[in-house]
């Protein structure tokens, strides 16, 4: 009985001691020679709070800095985040022999002490990637569609919806029974699922048309192809932004709402609030960034001999950008404000054909290459393999149940066994 208790009182203890230093927050020490032992502190960036200041709660204010310093070397400070995880091996008299920085389940930032002080290195954890099937039918929006029952992550929907975006409008054009399927990767470390990877196979069937996407990496990057090797993507977006509305568009005779004269409006100024993100229409390459008078801070993207895009009123630029610097289309490179000469926040958009500004909404956009010849022979094998997944996906088992190859060979034996047993 009073061992019991003990038992408890113990147990206790140290539950209120692992509470006081939080959830977020656990240390453990061990000995390695008479009188210093090596303490592990594991700790995640609390909201509010700076990894500088996290570490003052170990280690000395020197020896702060150079974690700091030689973290700097290898991972960008300004990207941590609160919940960003982090251990310090530090002995008990105050020196630090290894740091590790675990942002992101895929990579860890590691520092260990060597005659020359801290050095880092990237670790990538051994991880599985898992090729997961899952087909759905739509009741209301896309959105509802697949993340109604924690099918998938946001970041997929929306790339799914970005895949198809110059065949349908997934806001408007959505119809109730509408059909879709989908491949694509997770990533697992010890068999937990910890990151969701990219759409290898996508398929929409509606009333607006039926679609398919196939993932195959022809020249610089992978791309989305149809099943024939057509290019689904235009060489250029819709637009270079989520706009709210058009406030002007192309006019060579627009009275000018500031210098109040009737002057050409040679683009199209989309309203969006301020600090909306600003995409390149198209792949390119940066040829001014900077204050271009009554444009304010400007971005100007040459796409090849044809065709230059122009992005004005900048509040500011994606870091780190420069000119001669290469963008690829729907890459971010600045944010909407109101610099230089402008009434309210808004992109104004100019869009130039051979060097003379032209109306883009009215433009015939071309489409991006299709697969080249040389890669046509691997991309047809691919296409083998993409329609064995679209056959596997019309069976119900994927329905609303996103699982992979083994999981449904799995189900088949179990349910061929189930029938024997009949
Ligand atoms: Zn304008």
């Amino acid at each position: 009985m009073k061992e019991t208790a003990l038992k408890t009182l113990v147990a206790g203890l140290a539950l209120l001691v692992f509470l006081s230093l939080s959830a977020r927050r656990a240390a453990r020490v061990f000995p390695i020679r008479p009188g210093v032992a090596v303490a592990i502190t594991e700790g995640e960036i609390p909201a509010g709070g700076a990894l500088y200041n996290e570490l003052l709660r170990d280690i000395s204010v020197n020896e702060s800095l150079q974690v700091s310093r030689a973290l700097g070397e290898i991972y960008n400070i300004r990207r941590i985040r609160p919940g960003d995880a982090y251990s310090i091996y530090h002995t008990t008299d105050g020196v630090v022999l290894k740091f590790i920085f675990d942002p992101d389940p895929m990579i860890n930032y590691v520092l260990e002490r060597s005659s020359e002080g801290l050095a880092g290195y990237e670790e990538i954890p051994e991880f599985e990637e898992r090729t997961v099937l899952l087909k759905g039918v739509i009741e209301s929006s896309l959105y509802a569609g697949l993340a109604g029952s924690e099918i998938t992550d946001p970041a997929t929907i929306m790339r799914f919806a970005d895949i198809f975006q110059w065949q349908m409008d997934f806001l408007t054009e959505v119809r109730a029974g509408d059909q879709f399927k989908l491949v694509f990767t997770k990533f697992y470390v010890d068999n937990k699922p910890v990151k969701y990877g990219r759409i290898l196979v996508a398929e929409y069937s509606g009333k607006r048309g039926n679609y398919q996407a196939v993932n195959f990496q022809d020249r610089d990057y992978p791309d989305y192809y149809d099943l024939d090797g057509n290019s689904l993507r235009k060489q250029f977006l819709r637009a270079p932004l989520e706009y709210k509305r058009i406030s002007s568009h192309f006019s060579r005779t627009r009275m000018h709402p500031i210098h109040r004269v009737v002057r050409p409006h040679l683009g199209i100024d989309y309203a969006a609030p301020s600090g909306t993100p600003v995409s390149a229409l198209g792949d390119g390459r940066v040829t001014f960034v900077g204050w271009r008078g009554g444009y304010g801070n400007t971005v100007r993207i040459r796409h090849n001999q044809t065709y230059t895009s122009q992005y004005g009123h900048l509040r500011g630029f994606a870091r780190g950008l420069k000119v001669g610097q290469t963008v690829r289309q729907g890459e971010l490179i600045g944010y909407v404000g109101m610099t230089g000469t402008a009434t309210g926040p808004h992109l104004d958009f100019r869009f130039e054909v051979n060097g003379v500004p032209v109306n883009f909404l009215t433009q015939n956009l071309p489409s991006a290459e299709n697969i080249s010849a040389a890669n046509l022979s691997s991309f047809k094998e691919r296409v083998l393999e993409v329609r064995e997944y679209l056959d596997l996906l019309e069976d119900d088992f994927f329905l609303a149940n996103p699982a992979t190859i083994e999981e449904f060979r799995t189900y088949q034996e179990e349910l061929a066994l189930s029938q024997t047993e009949l």
